[in-house]
């Protein structure tokens, strides 16, 4: 391997996650021969995650990019709730760990300074040098700490939990379009949809979402859950292929990402890039990658340029937002009518939606989210004392 140029600044990705995979794809499509090296405590990197995104979620300068990495993808798709159904003219998308991993693999070897090491555990992550677990340090110009969410503990959150089967089906399933939320299933411990993806006419992924203030996932019981909701729609699995399940937090207090004077950079999960109101990262994480990449060249300088301060800013806002409307949703509502806050959303114009979605809500889309009738069972007395309901 061609070591690279004396000056060439190197770049430390901590952790093999959605936002070093992302961080490493762009910075090698805007300097292929840059020094990266990935460090993962797993034996792959990726995890084991269905990473789905609106077509908005995008920026246009990434766009050739994602394109040439999703692995399926529709012009729109449903959403069902006792008194709405509504077929949302929204691009939407999925890329697989196993897909991203095998990408980001092939990039870097044919990369000629790009190096994942796997099995790697880092003990302390540093401005200018990690420390592995056997002692070994590793020195760099920028060092970005993704080492997914640390839990807060001063943070009030409730949580989006779900379990999801991929299925093989027996016979072709009939499903031609993604229905992102389903919520004309029971309502049990929150809001509660079903969330189904077709890969093709006989895979399927199925998932079981709840927002709930507890937790707790107990994952045979949902597991049971899921197949039961899936044999009444007539998935009959031929095989389960897959399992994913997850708890993400939807915090109403704290704050979004932190602005930093100097490094390591926290990045994805770890430094607060992720939607408050939806759980999802992954609109953040490719604009902390687009941000590296054009750093790349001098990335000591990153933490006092402008359009690093602006992402921070323009993050910390939103984040602000979609942790009101968190707050609102978990003190304010009683669980048994919070569907009705979505049914409501799922009335508003594509554009609202796609800028929702994205992170990135003007101040007339705010006005437009919260103005109105409120939702039933809505508590202003509850709201206020800032305590779940239950
Ligand atoms: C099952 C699941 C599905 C999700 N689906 C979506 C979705 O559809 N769309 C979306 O936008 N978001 C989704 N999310 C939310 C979020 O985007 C993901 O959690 C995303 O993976 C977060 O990216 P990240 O890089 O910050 O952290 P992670 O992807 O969690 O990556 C962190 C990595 O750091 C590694 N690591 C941790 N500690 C160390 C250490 N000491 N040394 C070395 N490595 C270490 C971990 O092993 C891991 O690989 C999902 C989350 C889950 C759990």
């Amino acid at each position: 391997m061609p070591s690279p140029s004396p000056h060439t600044p190197r770049v430390l990705l901590v952790g093999g996650g959605l936002q070093s995979a992302l961080i490493a794809l762009t910075v090698l499509e805007a300097r292929p021969a840059a020094d990266l090296l990935l460090l993962e405590r797993a034996a792959r990197i990726g995890g084991n995650h269905t990473w789905s995104f609106h077509a908005g979620d995008v920026p246009d300068a990434l766009r050739a990019l994602v394109d040439g990495i999703t692995e399926h993808r529709w012009p729109d798709y449903d959403v069902a709730f006792p008194e709405r159904a509504r077929r949302v003219e929204l691009g939407y998308a999925t890329i697989s760990s196993d897909h991203l991993a095998a990408l980001v693999e092939a990039r870097c070897a044919a990369a000629p300074n790009a190096r994942i090491r796997t099995d790697c555990d880092v003990q302390s992550v540093a401005p200018d040098h990690v420390v592995l677990a056997g002692g070994e340090r590793l020195d760099a110009d920028l060092v970005v700490d993704a080492r997914g969410a640390l839990r807060d503990p001063q943070s009030r959150c409730g949580y989006q939990k779900f379990f999801g089967v991929e299925l093989e089906t027996n016979a072709a399933h009939g499903v031609v379009r993604p229905c992102v939320m389903d919520a004309t299933v029971e309502q049990i411990d929150g809001f509660r949809f079903l969330y189904v993806l077709p890969f093709s006419p006989t895979r399927l992924l199925v998932e079981d979402t709840v927002f709930s203030t507890r937790p707790d996932l107990e994952t045979s019981a949902w597991r049971t859950r899921v197949l039961h909701e899936s044999a009444l729609r007539g998935f009959t699995p031929a095989d389960v292929v897959r399992e994913e399940h997850g708890v993400l937090p939807m915090p109403w207090s704290g704050s979004g990402p932190e602005l930093q004077k100097a490094g390591p950079l926290r990045a994805g999960y770890r430094g607060r890039f992720f939607h408050p109101a939806t759980g999802f990262s992954f609109p953040q994480a490719l604009r902390v990658a687009e941000l590296i990449a054009r750093h790349v060249d001098r990335p000591q300088a990153l933490f006092a340029a402008e359009d690093y301060r602006g992402l921070v800013r323009s993050e910390q806002k939103q984040a602000r937002f979609a942790r009101f409307l968190n707050r609102l949703l978990f003190t304010g509502v009683s669980p048994a009518t919070r569907w009705t806050v979505f049914q409501r959303f799922y009335g508003q114009p594509e554009h609202v939606m796609a800028r929702f979605y994205a992170g990135q809500v003007s101040a007339t889309d705010r006005a437009r989210l919260l103005v109105g009738k409120p939702p039933r069972g809505f508590s202003v007395v509850s709201a206020l004392t800032g305590r779940a309901i239950a």
